[in-house]
């Protein structure tokens, strides 16, 4: 039985008639987590998990019609059940498990294997279909430890206080950010500032009861000399006027796509492995622990991972054909 279609509006459940993370207008969507890409504007009804609700709500308003259930409470549409697992992605976010009449499919959204430290830890489900992301699905993606990637954003920053200078590393705001201030702002080198829209992110997350490290916003006007030796997480570098009063600062990116030496070179600057997505064998792990044998790629290298999959005699296919 097909119990999620692929379709024009995104994913499509026919018999509780609802779509999981619609990128067009419907009237039930259930979501995942709060980027932009999955939580769009403009459905009728949204049904997301707990953590997930007061961000959702963040992005796209206070009115929109809202429901949200904690991880591991089910809810019958239609007959259908869905329950929310945690995807260890972003706080909030869920994998979501769907059964109907004995067969159980589980749609991953984003997701990634290792404990942060402050998202919930990933939960694989058993099922029979698993519709996994595959951003990062080839074997050249392969991350280091949380732990090795801390100490080296540390030593670059312990680097630019000895010479003064300030560290800049542009962050999604939510997500990269709490990760970024979580690893870094609790023994901190120096201050630890943040941008606005980062910080309207964390006053959610720390009320939710996540344990958050307080950081300071980015002042209007700087004292003097009062950045050397900070830390400034940003969503995008080197935008609002502050930038440009302390310069000259040294910045960094932190992402997958660092990975990748074309993107280290148009980014210019340090450049930290890091990402919230699975990379090669977290995917395969999660998988494997899945128990599924059909399996949907999305995302990045979808076509890749399905064929090496079949390869190891799944019944896999990319779900952009
Ligand atoms: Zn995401
Ligand atoms: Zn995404």
């Amino acid at each position: 039985m097909q119990l999620v279609e692929f379709t024009s509006k995104g994913m499509y459940c026919p018999p509780a008639d609802v779509y999981i993370d619609p990128h067009n207008a419907v009237n039930k969507a259930i979501i995942t987590h709060a980027h932009a890409d999955h939580a769009r504007s403009g459905h009728k009804s949204y049904i997301c998990p707990e953590g997930s609700l007061a961000l959702i709500k963040l992005r796209l308003g206070r009115h929109i019609q809202a429901t949200s259930y904690p991880y591991g409470q089910s809810f019958s549409i239609n007959g259908v059940e869905f329950t929310f697992f945690p995807a260890g992605h972003v706080v909030g976010s869920a994998q979501v498990r769907i059964e109907y009449k004995g067969e159980i499919w589980v749609v991953s959204g984003d997701y990634k294997v290792e404990a942060d430290g402050l998202t919930e830890a990933l939960e694989p489900v058993k099922c029979h279909c698993f519709i996994t992301e595959s951003t990062f699905g080839l074997p050249i993606y392969n991350w280091q430890a949380q732990d090795t990637i801390t100490h080296e954003i540390k030593h670059w920053w312990q680097e630019n206080k000895e010479n003064q200078k300030p560290s800049l590393i542009s962050a999604y705001s939510l997500g990269k950010a709490q990760r970024l201030i979580h690893m870094l702002a609790n023994e901190p080198i120096g201050p630890v500032y943040a941008h606005s829209t980062i910080l309207k992110t964390n006053e959610i997350i720390q009320k939710l009861g996540y344990a958050l490290p307080a950081v300071q916003p980015i002042p209007a006007r700087w004292k003097e000399n009062e950045w050397a030796g900070a830390l400034i997480i940003s969503s995008s570098l080197a935008t609002g006027p502050w930038a440009g009063r302390i310069s000259p600062w040294q910045k960094a990116e932190a992402s997958g796509w660092m990975a990748l030496k074309k993107f280290r070179d148009r980014h210019g600057g340090a450049s930290f492995v890091l990402s919230d997505h699975a990379d090669w064998n977290g995917i395969i792990a999660t998988i494997k622990e899945t128990g599924a044998h059909k399996v949907y790629t999305m995302h990045g290298y979808d076509k890749a991972l399905a064929q090496w999959l079949q390869s190891q005699g799944y019944d896999a296919a990319a779900v952009s054909g």
